[in-house]
Formats: C-alpha cells, sequence, structure tokens
C-alpha cells in the first residue's frame, strides 16, 4: 500500500529528526548574575492576554524602574505574535518574532490561542522546542491545607515535539510520543535539585509506565537514576490515574512535595492542582532552559470571556504569580519577595465575572502593597 510506504518514510525522517535534537543538547546554563544588562522581552498574547499584561508590565516598572533607570534590566516589548498575524503567515511564530524573542534572554508572555484542529502548531510548543525549554515549572500553594506543591512537567518532548506531525493511513491515525534519556535527566535534575535546594525531602515520579512501557518506563528509569545523586530525598513512583484521584484526596494530598512528570500528564495535572488553589487564573508557570526562560499564566487566552464582554473580569494572577518567579529567575530575589508578599496580602477578589473585582483595581491594590 503506497500510504503504508510513505508513513514508514516519514517515521525514519521524524526518528531522525530527534536523534539530530537530542545530539544538539548540552548543559552550558546562562549566569544571570554575571550579566551586565538582563532584557525581558514582553508578548501580550490573544484573548485576555493583552489586559492581563497590561497590568504585568505596570507592576514590573514599578519593582524595575531603579535597575530599569540604571541600565541593567531593557524591558522590550515584542510585537507580532497574535493569532491574526499567525494565522496570516501560516507560522506559529513567524521568523521575525522569534528573532525578535532570541534577542532578549528572559519573555513574559501572555497566553495565546492555538486553532483547534488544521496543521498551526501551538505558539508555546514551538517557543518550547525553539528555545529548549525543558523545565515546566507550575507551584500551587495553599498554606491553610497544608499544601506546597511543585510540579516540574517535561516541556519538550512526550507527546507533544511530534504532536502535528502524526501520521494518517486509511481509516487509521497514528501519533507519536518520545522519551530520550538527555530529556529525562535534565527534567529529573532540575527537580532533584529544586528539592535539594529547597529542603524537601520527596519528589514523586508520575509516569503510566503499566501502559507506556517503552517511553514511561525510560522515564521512570531515569528518574530513579538521578535520585541516587540525592541522598536523603526518597523517590517513589505513582501512575497518573491514581494521583489526580490524590490531588481531590485531602487525608493525603498535602504529603506531596515535588512532582516529575512527562509532558501530556503535567499539563494536565497541573490545571488539576490549579483549581484546587483556586482556579486557572491563580497559578503561574515558568518554562526554563538552560539558555532563555518563558514565564506564563498556566491558562489560556479565554476566548469566551471576550465574548461574553468580561474580558476585564480576567485575574492577572496567575501572570503575576509568573513574574514573581521571572524576578527569581533573573536573581532579582528582592523584587520578586515584594511582589510575592503582595499577591499574598492582597485582598482584592476577582472572580472572572461581573461580580468580583476588575483585573485593573486588583492591580491598583496590588501596587498599594508593594
Ligand atoms: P482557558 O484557560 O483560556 O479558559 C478556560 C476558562 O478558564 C475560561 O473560560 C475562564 O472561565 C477561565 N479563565 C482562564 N483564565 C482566566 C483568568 N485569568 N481569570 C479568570 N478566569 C479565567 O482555556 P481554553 O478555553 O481551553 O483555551 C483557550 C485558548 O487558549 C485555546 O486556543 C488554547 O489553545 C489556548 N491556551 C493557551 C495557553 C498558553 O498560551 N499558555 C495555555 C492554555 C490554553
Amino acid at each position: 500500500m503506497k500510504e503504508l510506504e510513505l508513513a514508514c518514510e516519514q517515521f525514519r525522517t521524524l526518528l531522525s529528526e530527534q536523534l539530530e535534537r537530542v545530539a544538539k543538547m548540552n548543559d552550558e546554563k546562562v549566569d544571570y548574575s554575571a550579566k551586565d544588562v538582563i532584557t525581558i522581552g514582553i508578548v501580550a498574547g490573544d484573548g485576555i492576554g493583552p489586559i492581563i499584561m497590561d497590568q504585568a508590565v505596570r507592576v514590573l516598572h514599578k519593582l524595575l524602574d531603579d535597575k530599569i533607570a540604571a541600565g541593567k534590566i531593557c524591558i522590550k516589548t515584542i510585537e507580532g505574535l497574535t493569532i491574526e498575524n499567525r494565522l496570516r503567515l501560516g507560522k506559529p511564530v513567524p521568523e521575525d518574532v522569534l528573532a525578535q524573542i532570541k534577542s532578549c534572554d528572559v519573555l513574559l508572555k501572555g497566553p495565546t490561542t492555538t486553532p483547534m484542529g488544521g496543521k498551526m502548531e501551538s505558539a508555546n510548543v514551538t517557543l518550547r522546542r525553539e528555545l529548549d525549554l525543558y523545565a515546566n515549572v507550575r507551584p500551587v500553594c495553599i498554606p491553610e491545607e497544608g499544601i506546597d506543591w511543585v510540579f516540574y512537567r517535561e516541556n519538550t518532548e512526550g507527546e507533544y515535539v511530534l504532536g502535528s506531525r502524526g501520521v494518517e493511513l486509511p481509516g487509521m491515525a497514528v501519533d507519536f510520543k518520545v522519551t530520550t534519556d538527555a530529556g529525562t535527566r535534565r527534567i529529573a535534575r532540575a527537580a532533584f535539585e529544586y528539592a535539594r535546594q529547597n529542603g524537601k525531602n520527596r519528589v514523586s515520579i508520575v509516569t503510566k509506565a503499566n501502559i507506556m512501557k517503552k517511553t514511561d518506563g525510560k522515564f521512570t528509569a531515569i528518574c530513579h537514576e538521578v535520585a541516587e545523586n540525592y541522598p536523603g530525598i526518597t523517590a517513589d513512583d505513582w501512575y497518573i490515574d491514581i494521583m489526580t484521584a490524590n490531588l481531590v484526596n485531602p487525608a493525603i494530598r498535602n504529603q506531596f512535595q515535588v512532582f516529575v512528570l512527562p509532558n501530556l500528564y503535567g499539563d494536565i495535572i497541573t490545571d488539576e492542582a490549579a483549581q484546587i488553589q483556586g482556579g486557572v487564573g491563580t497559578a503561574g508557570s515558568a518554562n526554563i532552559g538552560d539558555r532563555y526562560a518563558m514565564f506564563e499564566a498556566i491558562h489560556g487566552s479565554a476566548p469566551r470571556m471576550l465574548e461574553e464582554g468580561l474580558g476585564d473580569y480576567a485575574n492577572p494572577a496567575s501572570i503575576l504569580k509568573a513574574e514573581a518567579m521571572l524576578l527569581r529567575h533573573i536573581c532579582c530575589a528582592e523584587e520578586a519577595q515584594k511582589l510575592e508578599a503582595a499577591l499574598a496580602a492582597c485582598k482584592t477578589v476577582v472572580t472572572g465575572d461581573a461580580n468580583g473585582a476588575t483585573c485593573q483595581s486588583y492591580a491598583d491594590s496590588l501596587m498599594e502593597l508593594l
């Protein structure tokens, strides 16, 4: 069958590309404390993105204006990563936009819309691959319940790396999942390093290795290999199905600390975790690589909020939490701590509808606390 031959040929190409990707991985990390100028790129995004980002940029200026005036930090607005421009050019991240992004050190990014179906890859998947942002870090904290979770989701492999490049034969469709030794080792190291540096004694490895024996089996085995270098930190194995139940079980959920997971499970379970914390509007996320890093809310562009005229009621807390992570990442720990304290103390309630405060009035109250 001609289709079968074409599919086998495509599979060969995909495997070669993945082998090349792994061969290019290296562990050279940028040292922000040694840089003269750190450039923060600002990408507004789609839907509610520009609304929450306006407030996030206001807060960023308030916190960093001294360092900006001293020439230590540069804030650069990046245009063109809109769904209209991306569709017009047929590119998830147009080349000129990618070049602007690569001229920055870190990004604060509003959510971007991905068209359902079709061939257009998500801008995030493209950026994570192009900037090699392998660790997606998502903290969820509910102090009154003793919950202090940090999720380390592998961000460049799994089901996503070839998510737009599956094959179709008559009556059948196949997608691919990729797990590499080097890709797993670096996310495992990031999770265990975080645990070590933050006094945590448990890292939970979450997979479906009983079913996905090759890929998740490898992920589990390599995480345990890495764990051997971290005496005093327990590495325990869980399947993703029971872990989704554990997170809503108040009897045990506060015993978990750090999680390390392949891409898709991490994507799904962190939305559940954010919902437990108060909704997707309340959680920030960091996409960390060795050279670049990108910080964003965990939610999407919420087009329905705009259609219903509720855009101004979008909660900026998630992008502001991401902003605090960005500040910490670029060695502005004092500013990060100020923002985290203000976020914890801010009593203005945003509900996502006209019953709560607007995005702007939340930011006004927060600015008074800074
Ligand atoms: P979504 O997260 O955009 O919205 C789901 C619901 O969550 C909304 O209807 C709204 O009720 C609520 N919500 C989201 N953000 C909120 C906020 N700041 N304040 C208050 N309520 C908020 O999810 P979706 O509808 O599945 O996705 C919409 C688009 O966003 C899709 O195109 C999707 O691909 C994209 N997306 C982008 C990112 C990203 O850029 N990082 C992440 C997820 C989804």
